[in-house]
């Protein structure tokens, strides 16, 4: 497009705010997305105008590149959503004070740090979605209160310290932790009587991302048949979208977990993309406005498999995002899309390759499924500690 007054930068724009994104995201390149400069200084036959006000094929790759970093839909086109996360990404946790302003929400990279960090240790800040809100703030204020900060809801470096005493303190327990929940939680059979819709993305002639010798409609497949097995271990009926060879459409698919009166869906993908260091797990729901059409259930499920599968295996975190997608918006039960890692990624396809690791991740599935029918309680905790363990900790140190 070359119209930039409906506020949309793509491929062919050009002026003051073209020049302002390629500053910035040159300045990120400085810092801490190295691989965006070869992108942004990489030569290009369609440059006739080489004037960097001109939204050219060099900026729309490190653009792409850029989105695909922060879980962005990846379409090289500059709108509001990443305007605000290239704005965002400068500041990194410690550079300034945060704070809830009311009306005026501070918005960047350090916030996602700042919640995910609060998740981790139990106290819940919500999606880490880099704005610092009412939520983010109660959270705050929980863990100055806990380790006997006074609890002005501001993040300043007293805060920040605690933080690190924290991290370094408790993260060899954790393993020990994890181990005891899914005891009590495998005990628990709350899933129990349930109908569970696994759909294994892609299939027949349309095998999905192929790379390093994974091929996508085969992998998930196996994932899926994995998670079948726990599953129906404890007493929950599982339906399928498709079989080996079929290849039904979005909309049919929803059609057939609608018909099952299935309580849950999981729709299972792997993503490739031609920047070669795109990796990690990212999740979606269905949301497009979050006062009209959102699943608040299908929010909260994407990010316990979000966080659960992170923590066991360390694949990088693209966070959770509403996605208006067919299968997504037309399905009536909760359901979560889960992109498990990037075929076209060495380390991830490696890892993608070993079936242990595929069991990790469906023990991932199989906790974070357990956890939604907990309710609310369950909120405040991860899957690697829980907010007891926390207190107790504080108390045996203070
Ligand atoms: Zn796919």
């Amino acid at each position: 497009m070359s119209d930039s007054k409906n506020g949309l930068l793509g491929l062919g724009s050009r002026g003051a705010a073209v020049l302002d994104v390629r500053t910035r995201l040159a300045a990120l390149a400085s810092d801490d997305l190295p691989e965006l400069r070869g992108l942004l200084d990489a030569p290009v036959d369609d440059a006739v105008d080489k004037s960097p006000d001109v939204f050219d094929r060099a900026l729309e790759r490190a653009v792409r590149a850029f989105q695909q970093h922060k879980g962005l839909i990846v379409d090289g086109v500059v709108g509001v959503e990443t305007f605000g996360a290239i704005d965002g990404a400068r500041w990194s946790l410690g550079d300034r004070i945060l704070v809830h302003t009311p009306g005026h929400l501070q918005r960047g990279e350090d916030v996602a740090a700042l919640q995910e960090r609060l998740n981790t240790l139990g106290f819940a800040a919500g999606r880490a979605d880099g704005r610092f809100g009412p939520e983010t703030e109660r959270a705050v204020r929980s863990f100055q209160r806990a380790y006997g900060l006074p609890g002005d809801g501001s993040v300043g470096p007293e805060t920040l310290r605690a933080f690190e005493d924290l991290r370094r303190s408790v993260s060899g327990g954790s393993a020990t932790v994890l181990r005891e929940r899914e005891r009590v939680r495998r005990a628990g059979h709350n899933l129990s009587g349930r109908t569970v819709v696994l759909d294994p993305g892609h299939g027949g002639a349309d095998s999905g991302a192929a790379a390093n010798a994974l091929v996508e409609s085969d992998l998930v497949m196996d994932l899926a048949r994995r998670i079948e097995g726990r599953l129906t271990a404890i007493g929950v009926s599982v339906v399928y979208t498709r079989t080996q060879h079929s290849s039904p459409t979005e909309e049919e698919r929803a059609a057939i977990a609608n018909a099952a009166g299935a309580d849950l869906l999981l729709s299972l993908h792997c993503d490739s993309h031609d920047v070669a260091d795109a990796s990690g797990v990212a999740t979606f729901f269905f949301g497009r406005d979050r006062r009209t059409s959102w699943s608040a259930i299908g929010e909260h499920l994407a990010d316990l498999v979000l966080r659960e599968i992170v923590a066991r295996t360390g694949l990088a975190n693209c966070r959770s995002h509403g996605r208006s997608w067919a299968l997504l918006q037309q399905t009536t039960m909760p359901a979560v899309r889960i992109e498990a890692g990037y075929l076209s990624h060495p380390v991830d396809a490696e890892r993608l390759a070993d079936p242990a690791f595929r069991d990790t991740i469906a023990e991932a599935v199989l906790v974070s499924l357990q956890r939604l029918y907990l309710g609310d309680d369950d909120t405040a905790t991860t899957g690697v500690l829980q907010l007891g363990d926390l207190r107790a900790y504080l108390a045996a140190h203070s």
